[in-house]
């Protein structure tokens, strides 16, 4: 993907003035510092050698004053630019992090097919803190280094040339050499980075299933597991030292290769008189000044190459426009009256290569009772996502009230169908946050009369916080029954006047599902319902029951007249009725 830096300053703009600010105050403390060694060179050439006798003291106390006063600017210039620098950073951040998190919300059901959740964490997470390094950090170094090195490179130019050639000599040397090693420890952190990320899998993949593992007592497995990706993260991190430790050593045994180079090489020009004492010090003093900003390159492409990573996969997931969209002039459809109309449907999912629906048809009256069986795989599911446009379809169109869906706009779209599926979703919170998720605007009376249509008031009232209890993380604290009777109450309360109960009552027991099946018939009063449900036993009162296979509509009709036909349907119910036997 193309870097665009256009792009990527244009995240600079709403804080342009503060970065400014923090920019100059590090130019002027680089500057100021460079002031150091000249007054040190003062003080030795000017003052002490030649008038230690008189009023010298006086200026060399006023020189030290003088420095004190540079200590002071300096230091007050880098805390600025180190404290606003970074909270130009951070901000920054934080409005990337909220701009990706929103239009990831808007990315449709295709995308989230193909992604794994943990990867969309770490972009949201690291790939974003890596950013805001460089963010603030990039210029600011760039600043800082060549201030430094420029300025250092004119002072002792003008001290002494032959000296800062020979000093100069090394750098190219020193900048190859940094270069290299980047390589070689961006290599090394990449790894880590990897292998950081296994154990974090590894670890979220035990903890979730802590429940399986302790039920099969497999406690040592998993800690073999883990001790596994542990031990590779530790090993990388071995290389990683390694290198580090070679690399800042190397470097180090060449700045002190420069300094006793600048030693020999100046003895030998004071012994010839074309350098003095002080010079030689204040050429010493000015060393760092140039090695410091060759030895931060290595630094410096590191972040440079891990911000730019990061910013694109931030525009990678920006770049990506929701398959599912409104139409420029979409319809807002308030309140349907229910009718739902697939005609000749065909879907296929993106990355498959065969139809799961061809050419269906089928028409829904508004406040009919439909059912739809079939066996596992034959497509039941993913038709009733079509009618909420969870997906397109490939061809062929569905209707709302004769509208095609995908002239509706989309949020009024779905506020017409309500969910009940087999697995809940419960979000962290308490059970009226959960409740109230149907319709964040309702009244705690609302939810209490949602609660009591679910029948789930009372077990609700029994717990010890009521309807303030916490369910823990995914509902971990009711059961299965429970948080289906929550899920149902949610969709009372969003009040759709289209139904989908997609296998909602397949995970409970018995017990629980005639509960669940009272409070399921007076959610469906007054609403267009479609039902799917492998126990044959809870369709019979459906008004029409469609045979979906993988052929497509294989017969229709009422329980008694598809038993009569002694067809698929027939067939199918036989064999449930044998095995439930
Ligand atoms: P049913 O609900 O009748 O059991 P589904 O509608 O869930 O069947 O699935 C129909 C077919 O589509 C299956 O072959 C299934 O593997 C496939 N399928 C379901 N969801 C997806 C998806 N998100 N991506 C790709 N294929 C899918
Ligand atoms: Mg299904």
């Amino acid at each position: 993907m193309r870097f665009s830096l256009r792009k990527f300053v244009s995240y600079y703009k709403p804080y342009s003035g503060l970065f400014l600010s923090v920019l100059a105050c590090t130019f002027i403390a680089a500057a100021l510092s460079l002031l150091f060694p000249l007054l040190v060179r003062y003080v030795t050439k000017e003052v002490l050698a030649k008038d230690f006798t008189g009023g010298a003291l006086t200026e060399v106390y006023m020189v030290g004053g003088l420095m004190l006063i540079l200590v002071a600017i300096q230091n007050a210039g880098n805390y600025y630019a180190d404290y606003k620098g970074h909270v130009v950073g951070a901000r920054m951040e934080r409005d990337m992090r909220s701009e990706l998190f929103a239009h990831m919300q808007t990315l449709s059901f295709d995308f989230y097919d193909k992604q794994k959740t943990g990867q969309l964490m770490s972009r949201i997470t690291n790939d974003l803190l890596l950013l805001s390094e460089l963010y603030h950090h990039g210029p600011e170094d760039y600043v800082k280094s060549l201030v430094r090195f420029i300025g250092a490179f004119f002072i002792l130019f003008q001290i002494n040339a032959s000296l800062t050639i020979a000093v100069f000599c090394f750098l190219p040397f020193m900048g190859y050499f940094a270069l290299y090693f980047n390589k070689k420890l961006n290599k090394a952190l990449t790894r880590n980075k990897e292998r950081i990320g296994d154990v974090n899998a590894q670890t979220e993949d035990s903890l979730a299933g802590i429940r399986v593992v302790q039920s099969f007592a497999n406690e040592r497995l998993e800690n073999g597991k883990f001790n596994r990706e542990n031990g590779r993260f530790f090993e990388s991190r071995t290389h990683t030292y390694k290198a580090e430790a070679l690399f800042y050593n190397c470097f180090d045994t060449i700045i002190q290769l420069i300094t006793v180079t600048v030693i020999l090489c100046g003895s030998v020009q004071i012994a010839d008189q074309r350098l003095d004492l002080a010079d030689l010090i204040t050429f010493l003093l000015c060393i760092g000044y140039m090695t410091e900003p060759v030895q931060r390159l290595t630094h410096m492409s590191t972040q440079l190459q891990e911000g730019v990573t990061g910013f694109q996969r931030f525009m990678e997931i920006m770049n990506l426009k929701p398959s599912i969209q409104n139409k420029p002039n979409a319809i807002v459809m308030t309140e349907a009256q229910g009718e739902i109309e697939f005609k000749q449907v065909s879907f296929r999912y993106g990355d498959r290569s065969n139809d799961v629906l061809t050419n269906l048809s089928l028409r829904v009256k508004p406040g009919e009772y439909v059912a739809i069986v079939g066996p596992s795989g034959a497509g039941k599911t993913t038709l009733c996502s079509l009618i909420p446009r969870f997906y397109d379809v490939t061809d062929g169109e569905v209707l709302l009230d004769g509208v095609d869906v995908r002239d509706i706009e989309l949020g009024s779209l779905r506020r017409n169908v309500g969910f009940v599926l087999q697995d809940v979703y419960l979000f962290n919170g308490t059970i009226l946050d959960n409740i109230r998720y149907g319709k964040p605007d309702a009244s705690d009376e609302d939810i209490i009369a949602a609660a009591k249509h679910a029948n789930a008031h009372e077990f609700i009232m029994s717990l010890p916080n009521g309807y303030r209890s916490e369910i823990g993380q995914r509902g971990v604290k009711l059961s299965g029954g429970q948080k289906q009777r929550l899920s149902i109450a949610r969709v009372f309360l969003k009040n759709p006047p289209v139904l989908i109960l997609d296998e909602a009552t397949s995970a409970l027991d018995n017990e629980s599902e005639s509960v669940i099946k009272a409070s399921l018939e007076k959610l469906s009063r007054g609403r267009t319902t479609i039902v799917i449900a492998h126990r044959l036993s809870t369709i019979r009162t459906a008004q029409r029951i469609i045979v979906l296979t993988e052929d497509g509509i294989a017969e229709q009709g009422t329980h008694d007249a598809l038993l009569d036909r002694s067809g698929t349907y027939a067939q199918l119910y036989a064999k449930q009725f044998e095995y439930q036997a």
